[in-house]
């Protein structure tokens, strides 16, 4: 069984975050200790698997779901350059297991 995680309690609204965007597939929130001026975290609200290390034959669109709304997400913001980063087990640096993108950019958001 899948362990409930900070991010499971983000998605059910136990506790805040805050939320860049969010549609039937995708949150993107940003993250609370940034590692660059715009850092945000991008999970999928359907799908949960702890890490990219768990992705099997029948969940590995999440992935390319998730890097493709990073692409959508950075053309809206006119961010033309960033890092796309998954962190993969603990030794990878991997906290949350809950599967999660990191978008890092030097660019601020429209809004900042
Ligand atoms: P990872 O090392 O890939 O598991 O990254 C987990 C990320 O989640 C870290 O960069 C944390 O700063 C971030 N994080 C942990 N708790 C929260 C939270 N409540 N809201 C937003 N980001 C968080």
């Amino acid at each position: 069984m899948t362990e409930t995680t900070i991010f499971h309690r983000i998605l059910d609204g136990e506790i805040p975050a805050d939320k860049v965007y969010e549609d039937e597939e995708v949150l993107i929130f940003k993250d609370i200790h940034p590692k660059a001026p715009t850092h945000l975290l991008l999970i999928s609200k359907q799908e949960c698997i702890p890490s990219i290390a768990d992705l099997t034959e029948e969940t590995k669109d999440i992935a390319g779901m998730l890097i493709y709304k990073a692409k959508e997400f950075a053309e809206r913001e006119g961010i033309d350059g960033y890092q796309l980063k998954f962190h993969v087990g603990k030794s990878g640096g991997q906290e949350v297991f809950y599967l999660h993108l990191h978008f890092l950019s030097q660019q601020a958001l429209r809004d900042e």
